[in-house]
């Protein structure tokens, strides 16, 4: 093993993964990942996928988009595919409080560029025929969210394992 570097990061995460790959592309020739188990062992491999700029504020927001971006770029940039569909994210909505505090994140979000939208729940269930919209008052959906395959961002050799 290296003794000496530059740049040391410790685990290999999704987080870590991409600093390294960061620090690498930008030109900074001797970094060294350190992982103490496999490659995507940790939270990154147990995550269930979902990929949003649905937030509730303003640098959640910005870094959800710049990852979508990102995710959208990353066979192209990468070589490998991530499973990404960018097949919109749904939040359903039961209490006003829940309204209240979700319009006000649709507001920033569209402030920003991110196209969500308040629906009611008809249109909800137009778009997922399997919910049920007994007690439901509205939801927010974004089309430009989705679900990728967390540990394929990781280890696109080992399937992430
Ligand atoms: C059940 C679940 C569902 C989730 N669903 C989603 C989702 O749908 N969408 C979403 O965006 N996020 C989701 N997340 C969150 C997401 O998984 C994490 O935010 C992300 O994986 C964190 O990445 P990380 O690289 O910081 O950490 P990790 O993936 O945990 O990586 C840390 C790594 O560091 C290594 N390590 C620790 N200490 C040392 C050491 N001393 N020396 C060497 N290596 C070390 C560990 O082995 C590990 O591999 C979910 C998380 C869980 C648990």
């Amino acid at each position: 093993m290296n003794t000496h570097a530059s740049v040391v990061v410790i685990g290999g995460g999704v987080m870590g993964a991409a600093i390294a790959y960061h620090l690498a592309a930008a030109g900074v020739r001797d970094v060294l990942l350190l992982e103490r188990d496999a490659l995507a062992a940790g939270s990154t491999s147990k995550a269930a996928g979902g990929v949003r700029a649905q937030f509730s504020d303003e640098l959640n927001i910005q870094l959800g988009a710049r990852s979508l971006e990102a995710f959208g770029r990353f066979g192209e940039e990468i070589g490998h595919d991530i499973g990404l569909h960018r097949v919109g994210y749904l939040f359903l909505l039961s209490t006003p409080q829940e309204v209240a505090s979700f319009e006000a994140g649709v507001r920033l979000q569209n402030a920003l560029g991110v196209p969500s939208r308040m629906i009611d729940p008809a249109e909800a269930r137009r778009l997922s025929p399997l919910i049920r919209t007994d007690g439901l008052l509205a939801a927010a959906f974004s089309p430009d969210d989705g679900h990728c395959t967390p540990e394929a961002v990781d280890d696109p050799d080992e399937g992430g394992r």
